[in-house]
């Protein structure tokens, strides 16, 4: 059962993906700040949760009531566009599921050196080794390719480097053959996971695009919306929780935490569900 005197976070990062903390470090932090119910979400990877269970298997460490929930965030493509989908209570042990994460890092890397090409003719070589150093797997994500260009001086900031250079339409950035969010729901699925559309409002489109989405989704078998997310604004959540009532959708909660220095995205907080909202808590 929830403890209801904690937090519920169901979208969070490690340094098994782009996030800042260790899966150890982001346990630590989630016990001290009275998160109730914590799903590790990193990108297109379950390596995370794999040592954070082994950490907490080989130490003392006490979790108490916290619930952790497996999970991942799968990057994938809708109408042209990249589109996030949360994977939550996902059976990491499911092969066909680790398969298709190993040939989601597989794009990564063949991107990773397509960004690099780009940045060598910007005039910024040699960037791919700095970046990934930084990287797990040594793969870079975009994320390690902004703190790369830091790093030598070329941008003054993560922000400004995604800006200049890697955001979509930017000079570095390349389009990856992610998979059709179709795709991503039926992996989620087929692990025993609920399969949730990260962030909605952070995908830039009108009221009309992002319902065609949300229906899309909601015919090939996704089950949730990420209605109360830390970045959201109030507009935004009440026309998520309308568009998860109107198709029959559960709600999720997550911050998207990354680590301490996106200052303005803090562990275990975001706005709350609206009551009409039914929680993905009674799917998990
Ligand atoms: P990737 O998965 O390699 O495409 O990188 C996407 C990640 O980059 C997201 O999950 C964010 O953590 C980060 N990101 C995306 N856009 C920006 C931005 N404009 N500024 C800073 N970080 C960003
Ligand atoms: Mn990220
Ligand atoms: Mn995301
Ligand atoms: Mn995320």
């Amino acid at each position: 059962m929830l403890n209801q005197t904690g937090s519920v976070d169901l979208h969070t990062h490690t340094t098994a993906s782009d996030g800042e903390l260790t899966p150890p470090e982001l346990l630590a932090k989630a016990l001290a700040e009275n998160v109730a119910v914590l799903a590790v979400t990193d990108h297109d990877t379950t390596a995370g949760i794999t040592e954070l269970r082994a950490h907490i298997e080989s130490t003392s460490v006490d979790v108490g009531h916290l619930r952790l929930i497996p999970g991942v965030e799968v990057s994938a493509s809708w109408n042209n566009m990249d589109v996030h989908i949360v994977g939550l209570g996902i059976e990491i042990g499911d092969l066909r599921l680790q398969a298709r994460l190993q040939e989601q890092m597989e794009r990564r890397a063949r991107r990773a050196e397509a960004i690099a090409q780009r940045l060598e003719k910007l005039g910024y070589p040699n960037i791919l080794a700095v970046a990934a150093n930084k990287a797990p797997q040594g793969i870079p994500s975009r994320p390690h390719f902004a703190e790369a260009l830091v790093s030598v001086g070329a941008c003054e900031d993560r922000k400004q480097a995604f800006h200049r250079f890697l955001a979509q339409a930017k000079p570095a950035y390349v389009k990856t053959d992610w998979p059709d969010v179709c795709d991503a729901v039926r992996w989620i699925r087929e692990a025993k996971g609920v399969a949730v559309i990260a962030h909605p409002g952070r995908y830039k489109l009108t009221r009309s695009k992002l319902e065609r989405l949300v229906c899309y989704f909601r015919d090939v078998g996704g089950q949730a919306l990420e209605v109360a997310v830390a970045t959201h604004g109030p507009d935004v959540i009440q026309q998520l929780a309308g568009l998860a009532l109107k198709y029959d959708l559960y709600a999720s909660q997550g911050s998207d935490y990354h680590g301490p220095s996106m200052r303005w995205v803090q562990l275990g907080k975001m706005p709350p569900l609206p009551s009409r909202c039914q929680s993905i808590l009674d799917l998990l």
